[in-house]
């Protein structure tokens, strides 16, 4: 098939806020050097529009952006509000402690809540200003081009294709953008980056564990929420052995940004992370402070827990990987917005040097990693290195273990701890719950403070083309309707947080089957991480589908 060839000299995959950075900081070194005015950039991103698939926290260090925009609240970042009072509270079933003390990196004063949907708006409006690099929304990067062990560029997916693979009259082949070097800063677990990542062995010295984050935007009534206010919990309702806990921002307009994380490396299979967080909200210590409002967002995204030993390799000949996707999350913080934006502007000056000597090779690229080792973010990551690993001891361990890390700057338990992936420690129904283990069930949700799935799909604003071939793609659906419902009783229909994945009764071999609502998916990546056989493969779908995501 003939497909219109675009040559381009960077191409970014991704409009979060490490490509971003990037695309603005190199935009400026080109205006600085003078020499690139007939330099081609282009910035790809699979969602409708920059931002609409942007989700965190967030609670952002501004340490990245002050180094990129200086003036950053002059230039009306759409920061929420500086954090001002900043709670740590250990919930029990019924109770809470406060913490007394606040390790200093926990310490958020001097940082800002903000949405990143809004602040990777902002900078995307920001990079088209500069006239030096063109973005192009709705433009899913589908496949690596690889030709003589090097990238080569990213061919973007097709639209109008049927369910059934065949064109519609709507048919449009993706394009295949040539770069000289291409940017990965596709988020967590990013499609592209998994296949490059597998076919040049980058894997880092343990492997990428990851944490799932469900969030929803309250409105509450006027005076009810302090812009700035901060609350981070440990504790109720996860049992002792798995990773994570809750959070709720003040966000101006008295709007609660509330949300949970659950470690994807819990191992009773019947881990239910959206259950777990609607369990959260209904909390005593929680639910006064929604009494009177009205959920009016919802989203959900994975976070590269892994820390330091968990990078894969940056470089390739012909592309980096930056942001989340390159692992750069600081994970004791749980903070990346700033180490992305970090690696974003290492990444610019590194192509800069590389388009000024005509060398995309290996190593010439690979003086990316030397920056970010001469970085802050390497302090940082260093500093936090087995932070994760203390808690596949369950919480007690963990935090005894951080304790100390915090104290020893990270030298607490060695050099380096070891992890495994977080869908090998899953174990099946019957080592977490006994032989005559009872069935799952659903909690049930009253759809005012508690809401299930697709309720919150629907506040997602998720949508999908409905007829196309399906993006969620099990490769083996057999193992589904066998093995996997007798060992580990379907996880995916839990660790799903939009009701993708169900069980249906199949009327032409009897039994169940595996019915896959993909138009429900909000793009988070969990089947594809935390799937036991690992055989779901999310791949994109066409441009333009998803979430769309406002303030998350
Ligand atoms: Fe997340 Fe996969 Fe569900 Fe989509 S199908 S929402 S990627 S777990």
């Amino acid at each position: 098939m003939d497909r219109e060839v675009l040559e381009v000299d960077v191409l970014f995959v991704g409009g979060g806020p490490a490509n971003l950075a990037c695309a603005l900081h190199i935009a400026k070194l080109f205006e600085e050097d003078g020499g690139f005015d007939e330099t081609l950039s282009v910035l790809i991103e699979k969602g409708g529009e920059i931002g609409s698939h942007a989700i965190s926290g967030a609670v952002m260090d501004p340490r990245g952006i002050r180094e990129l925009i200086p003036d950053f609240l002059e230039k009306d970042c759409p920061v929420e509000a500086e954090v001002g009072d900043d709670d740590i509270w250990y919930l029990g079933k019924k109770g809470k402690l406060s913490a007394f003390w606040h390790p200093k990196p926990l310490r958020n004063h001097g940082n800002y809540v903000v949405s990143l949907g809004e602040l990777t708006r902002w900078m995307g409006g920001l990079v088209e200003e500069t006239g030096r690099v063109e973005v192009f929304p709705e433009f899913p990067g589908s496949e690596l081009l690889i030709e003589d062990g090097k990238v080569v560029g990213v061919r973007t997916g097709d639209r109008g294709i049927d369910r059934h693979g065949e064109k519609k009259p709507t048919y449009e082949p993706g394009i295949d953008i040539r770069a000289k070097v291409t940017v990965l800063g596709e988020g967590a677990h990013g499609s592209l980056a998994k296949q490059l990542i597998r076919e040049f062995d980058l894997g880092g010295k343990n492997p990428q564990v990851y944490a799932l984050g469900v969030k929803e935007l309250w409105q509450m009534p006027e005076g009810a929420v302090p812009p700035g206010r901060v609350y981070h919990t440990l504790g109720w309702p996860l049992p002792a052995k798995t990773f994570g806990g809750g959070f709720i921002y003040g966000m101006k307009g008295d709007v609660w940004d509330v949300g949970f994380v659950t470690g994807l490396d819990y191992e009773d299979p019947h881990t239910d992370p959206h259950g777990l967080f609607q369990a959260f909200k209904t909390h005593p210590a929680i639910a006064p402070l929604l009494e009177g409002g009205k959920m009016i967002q919802y989203g959900a995204k994975t976070i590269p827990e892994g820390g330091w030993f968990s990078r894969p390799k940056s470089h390739v000949p012909g592309a980096l990987l930056i942001g989340d996707t390159g692992g750069n999350l600081n994970p004791l913080r749980l903070k990346g917005i700033h180490t992305a934006m970090k690696t974003g502007m290492l990444a610019a000056e590194t192509i800069l040097a590389a388009l000024k000597e005509d060398d995309f090779s290996d190593a010439s690229l690979g003086r990316f990693e030397e920056k970010v080792c001469d970085s802050w973010v390497y302090d940082e990551l260093w500093a936090s290195r087995n932070i994760h690993q203390g808690f596949e001891k369950g919480r007690k361990r963990g935090l005894f273990s951080a304790w100390w890390q915090i104290v020893t700057g990270g030298k607490f338990g060695g050099d380096k701890l070891d992890m495994e992936p977080g869908h090998e420690r899953m174990q099946t129904v019957a080592e977490a719950h006994g032989p005559n283990a009872a069935p799952f069930e659903r909690a049930k949700y009253d759809g005012e403070k508690t809401f299930n799935r697709l309720d919150d799909v629907y506040a997602s604003g998720t949508k999908h083309e409905e007829d196309q071939p399906p993006h969620l793609v099990v490769t083996d659906p057999d193992i589904c309707r066998t093995k996997c419902a007798e060992e580990y009783d379907n996880p995916c229909t839990r660790f799903c947080p939009a009701e993708v994945y169900e069980m249906e009764e199949d009327p032409e071999r009897g039994g169940m089957r595996l019915r896959i609502n993909a138009g429900n998916c909000v793009h988070c990546k969990t089947c594809d991480i935390m799937d036991p056989y690992q055989i779901i493969d999310w791949t994109v779908p066409e441009g333009g589908g998803g979430p769309r995501y406002h303030r998350l």
